[in-house]
């Protein structure tokens, strides 16, 4: 208790854990209203970058402590879809955090977006641990965790992506993971509302 420095490290762990405990409450709890269907899904017409924009504030402090770098492609521009902001949020967050945490270096990203016919696609790229032909079809499954040893220092519980998928499938929409060499894509496809 004397030693101040010690104590204020400490209570930074422990808010830390705290805030990652919270948000895997969160992804449980979602995952087992989705598949109840009793989630709340109402959709609004929306700017897709404005969420995007957002999800990366979301990520901006770990992403500063890890001394990385978040790079903006915005390149659709027809930008409107109809979408739950809240869930849609979350879905870029999972994505984005993980390309976080599985950066063993300074996690350098790139997002992107581009209209391919009347759909917005956008792709989250990193550069980090890069994932296996199988992990990338497995990883969207419920607790699939590709390497748990590696993966348990870096907690988490395996349910980021299985909420993810749930919540784009909710949104009629695609989601899939490719990764070549140590580049991992995220790519998620809507389609643009024709209101
Ligand atoms: P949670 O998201 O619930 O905190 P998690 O990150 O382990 O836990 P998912 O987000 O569903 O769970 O990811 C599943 C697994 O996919 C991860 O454990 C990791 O092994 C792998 N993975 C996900 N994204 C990437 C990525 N960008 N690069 C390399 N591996 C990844
Ligand atoms: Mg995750």
């Amino acid at each position: 208790i004397d030693d101040k420095e010690k104590v204020q490290r400490y209570l930074q762990m422990i808010k830390e854990e705290n805030k990652r405990m919270h948000a895997q409450v969160e992804n449980v709890l979602r995952i087992s209203k989705l598949e109840k269907n009793e989630l709340d899904i109402s959709k609004e017409p929306r700017d897709v970058t404005e969420i995007i924009e957002d999800a990366i504030e979301h990520v901006s402090l770990i992403v500063e402590d890890r001394e990385g770098q978040v790079h903006q492609h915005f390149n659709a521009q027809r930008n409107t879809i109809l979408l739950n902001e809240v869930h849609f949020t979350n879905v870029l967050v999972n994505i984005l955090d993980n390309a976080i945490k599985y950066s063993p270096a300074a996690p350098i990203i790139d997002v992107f977006t581009e209209n391919i016919k009347d759909f917005i696609v956008i792709k989250i790229q990193d550069q980090g641990a890069g994932m296996s032909k199988v992990a990338q079809k497995r990883v969207f499954e419920k607790f699939y965790r590709v390497d748990s040893s590696r993966s348990s220092s870096t907690g988490g519980s395996g349910l980021g992506l299985a909420v993810a998928k749930e919540i784009v499938k909710v949104h009629k929409r695609t989601i899939d993971a490719s990764s070549i060499d140590s580049k991992t894509t995220f790519r998620v496809i809507l389609p643009i509302d024709s209101n």
